[in-house]
């Protein structure tokens, strides 16, 4: 096989070579549990609150606001789930919008089976809710404003901050899943007003299965996994150190580099956007061209299976993704390329291609290379 030359950093991304040495003590010499009391065991709990600090310190937070779980989903499900459940008697409204990772839509699904209500917000055809909408469906019962922080489809970034101020005007409490944007936008929860916030360490180069919850001090949230009392009683489970000791190390690192890193994949990026649009016809950029995540692209190739073109591109190496997940042999449009309102040429058209750190301008050049031959054959194929 040819050598991987991978496009697809918004699915996953390799562990850095510092955040694994940093880590793989944790699996075998000091394996202590983190609540035991003989020395072995508080090497572990030190090495975990060096975690902590330099989660706090990359989001702005208290060390003590930073609670460690087992992997982004499980963020989003303690957020919604541990918030509603918490705040029963002061409400059961929740408002969220269309375009949120299943981990927050599949949560809101079951507390509606629940009993709780919940608002889908409209995105425009760019991603971005409107402010306007998100203020005036707040009720007397809204309990919880959940937003995303960076689609992983599309890119768009939402405006955060201004949704933090919302939030606090209506003192109604604010979660926001940031797991796209952790590595890639610089992120204050105090400043911006977030009560929770998000994160998995397999999309800024740590390893897959650990994630992060921020839940500002004093906000009351119903555990979901029961058993002991680790991570303040709000997380049941002994503590994953040697992932969470490289959660940290990857967060500490990402933040020392992103305004670089930022640049480089946003050059990249257009590179690719210019040359893509001079050199194939009949496509569409989706999302919006300067508010989105420095690495992502989405975009439609009109009259093509983006199913079909990651075969092609797959057979030469390259690692994207479709927008559409196809189950049943027909693909079913994603709820995002729905929610903008693409029509079905343009969502059956639609491919995803996430850049990061390793890629190189030449890797780009050759993606551009086979995306215009690729595109061009099977345009050209009789049907
Ligand atoms: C990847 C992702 C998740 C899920 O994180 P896992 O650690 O894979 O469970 C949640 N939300 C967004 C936006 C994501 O991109």
């Amino acid at each position: 096989m040819e050598k991987i030359k991978y496009f697809d950093h918004a699915a996953t991304t390799g562990v850095r070579e510092e955040v694994l040495q940093e880590m793989l003590p944790y699996f075998h010499i000091q394996y202590g549990n983190a609540s035991a009391s003989y020395a072995l065991g508080r090497i572990s709990h030190q090495a975990m609150q060096i975690a902590r600090n330099r989660v706090a310190k990359a989001i702005g937070c208290k060390v003590s606001e930073v609670y460690f779980t087992s992997c982004g989903s499980e963020s989003d499900n303690l957020a919604l789930k541990g918030i509603a459940y918490a705040n029963q008697n002061k409400g059961n409204h929740i408002i969220t919008s269309k375009i949120e990772h299943h981990a927050i839509l599949e949560s809101c699904k079951t507390l509606e089976r629940q009993g709780f209500e919940v608002t889908y917000l409209n995105v425009d055809d760019k991603g971005f809710v409107d402010l306007q909408e998100l203020e005036n469906s707040i009720k007397e019962n809204t309990i919880l404003i959940s937003i995303m922080f960076a689609n992983n489809e599309i890119g768009t970034i939402q405006p955060i901050a201004q949704i933090g101020e919302i939030a606090k005007k209506h003192h109604v409490l604010f979660h926001t899943d940031a797991v796209q944007a952790v590595g890639n936008v610089k992120i204050d929860v105090k400043e911006m007003n977030i009560h929770l916030l998000s994160m998995s360490a397999h999309k800024f180069y740590g390893p897959k299965g650990v994630g992060v919850l921020y839940i500002q001090k004093g906000v009351e949230i119903e555990r979901i996994q029961d058993g002991g009392h680790q991570e303040a009683n709000k997380r049941a489970g002994t503590e994953n150190v040697a992932e969470i000791v490289a959660l940290g190390k990857a967060i500490e690192l990402a933040d020392k580099e992103l305004e670089e890193y930022n640049e480089k994949l946003t050059n990249l990026r257009e590179f690719l956007i210019q040359e893509l649009e001079e050199k194939i016809p009949d496509i569409k950029i989706n999302g919006d061209r300067s508010k989105r995540l420095p690495g992502n692209l989405n975009v439609s190739f009109r009259h093509v299976n983006s199913q079909e073109l990651l075969m092609k591109l797959d057979e030469e190496g390259f690692c994207a993704s479709a927008g559409s997940a196809c189950s049943t042999g027909e693909p079913t449009p994603s709820h995002v390329l729905l929610a903008i309102g693409l029509d079905s040429i343009e969502s059956k058209g639609a491919l995803r291609i996430t850049l990061g750190r390793e890629n190189t301008k030449q890797e780009v050049e050759e993606l551009i290379e086979s995306l215009t031959r690729n595109v061009q054959e099977l345009r050209n194929k009789i049907v």
